[in-house]
């Protein structure tokens, strides 16, 4: 995703096109991890953590990002893809956390059966999660 993509993802959710928020969506969308909440910190560290937290929270409840938690308990967050919408996600995918490097992948190229749910249930997001170790992490043991 390029830089005007990302523009156009904020005026699509009638968001400010703000630095610091083109610099979470860039950062993210360049990785095919899930990215920590240390780790935005670190690399947003020109801005104060209260705003940090205020960009996450939108971008979550818009649908622009999802987030996961590895297995360490952190939160972590990844880009959401296009069908997840304000106050209702999509993101029916396996979160695969890798208990070497930790990593959190969103794995979308499973076919996960639709779920049915109980009447009177109305599910407004579902993350599922596996661990394991990654092909990087398998690789290196390997050696
Ligand atoms: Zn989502
Ligand atoms: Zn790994
Ligand atoms: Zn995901």
């Amino acid at each position: 995703m390029s830089k005007h993509n990302f523009e156009e993802l904020l005026d699509k959710h009638h968001l400010k096109k703000t630095g610091p928020r083109l610099k979470v969506l860039s950062m993210m969308a360049s990785k095919n991890t899930a990215t920590s909440q240390p780790d935005l910190e670190s690399v947003m560290s020109d801005i104060d953590r209260v705003t940090l937290y205020r960009i996450l929270n939108a971008f979550e409840k818009k649908g622009i990002i999802h987030k996961v938690f590895d297995l360490n308990g952190t939160a972590n967050y990844a880009m959401c893809h296009s069908n997840c919408e304000e106050h209702h996600h999509h993101d029916e995918h396996l979160h695969f956390n890798c208990t070497i490097c930790k990593n959190v992948y969103c794995l979308d190229d499973l076919n996960l059966p639709p779920l049915k749910l109980p009447d009177g249930f109305k599910m407004e997001g579902f993350t599922l999660y596996a661990n394991g170790t990654c092909p990087k992490c398998a690789g290196a043991i390997a050696k």
